[in-house]
């Protein structure tokens, strides 16, 4: 049994988780956060992390490939990690340690270390030629909290950043059966770590500084990525190009595509990456379908996704699993950020 005060605070809390703050109106938004003297997902903060930053970096970590995170992300515990539920939780655990043993700085919001907390609207599943995909559900009001992951790797300048991204979350467990989204996108993940633990083996300072970000609830409608433009953790205008990886490992070897609005330095780079790769890598009409990068040319800030030419390819099904993945395509898609990131970074 609770006692009447207890119960209000009980109230109060489950306020804070519930509620987006940050979606108010500024001046609404403040006069409660003071009445309620506490911030915003308060519920959800994990304890400050350690403030050492120039701690060792752990040597297993660095020398991990994106298949050893693809084999994390897409097993049977991680349960398609659907944006806001457990198997979620425990894939942005993986990705909070794997940033924290690569010695990154924490770049989310103040006291939370790694993570940047926001909420995500109620959704339905729904089938479009056979793929599953997420409608907007009932009672858009209540909605349930989830993170965003974001390390930086300082470069001489810190003032000007270069942003590699790419989502982790993906459509969870729908009629009994998981989807994996081994390809979508465990391995646009594995690939952005690739590059960084890349970058760290040859202890090289970048010019300007890297930040990595791993968005959730991409497949509800690129909610994380919006979440960051609208509260970012730092002032856009810092960010010089968006470099974003999304479904890079299946089709046919260096087939790759890219979506972006119109040419700007972000795609200029990779497509110079792929051509030094041999690879291809042509600008195609989004036809209906996006990524994260989209939030960031809404923005105005030069934004790309990489992708395979095929991603289409089992998208969206329980059959997007590890079988379906080329290591060596996933191996190319590294070496053309990799080569992209030395051009806008160093
Ligand atoms: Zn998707």
């Amino acid at each position: 049994m609770q006692t009447r005060r207890a119960f209000i605070k009980t109230l109060l809390g489950l306020g804070a988780v519930m509620l987006p703050w940050s979606f108010l109106p500024n001046r609404l938004g403040e006069s409660i956060k003071t009445k309620l003297g506490r911030p915003a997902v308060e519920l959800l903060l994990p304890p400050a992390p350690e403030p050492e930053l120039n701690q060792t970096i752990d040597l297993e970590s660095l020398h991990r490939t994106a298949m050893d995170d693809i084999y994390v992300l897409t097993a049977p515990e991680m349960q398609g990690r659907r944006a806001g539920s457990i198997g979620e939780t425990k894939a942005s655990e993986y990705l909070a340690s794997q940033l924290s043993m690569l010695g990154l700085r924490p770049m989310g919001d103040p006291n939370t270390g790694f993570l940047q907390a926001f909420t995500i609207p109620p959704v339905v599943e729904t089938r479009i030629n056979g793929r599953l995909t997420f409608k907007p559900g009932q009672n858009t009001r209540l909605r349930s909290p989830c993170v965003n992951l974001l390390g930086g790797l300082m470069g001489e300048s810190t003032e000007e950043i270069i942003l590699l991204t790419a989502h982790y979350d993906h459509l969870g467990v729908y009629e009994g059966r998981i989807y994996p989204g081994a390809n979508d996108n465990a391995s646009g993940v594995g690939c952005i770590l690739d590059v960084l633990r890349r970058i760290l083996r040859e202890e090289k300072v970048p010019r300007r500084t890297i930040v990595v970000a791993f968005w959730s609830a991409e497949e509800m409608g690129f909610v994380g990525s919006q979440a960051f433009v609208h509260t970012s953790t730092f002032p856009l205008h810092q960010i010089h190009a968006v470099l974003n990886v999304d479904t890079v490992g299946n089709g046919m070897i260096g087939n790759f595509a890219l979506w972006a609005d119109g040419e700007n330095i972000a795609v200029q780079a990779i497509q110079e990456a792929a051509l030094e790769c041999g690879a291809s890598a042509l600008l195609t009409p989004p036809a209906g379908h996006n990524s994260d990068s989209i939030s960031f040319a809404l923005a105005h800030i030069p934004a790309v996704t990489l992708m395979a030419k095929d991603w289409l390819y089992k998208n969206h099904t329980p059959e997007d699993t590890i079988a379906l993945l080329k290591p060596e395509q996933i191996s190319l898609a590294s070496e053309m950020v990799y080569r992209a990131v030395h051009r806008l970074a160093f």
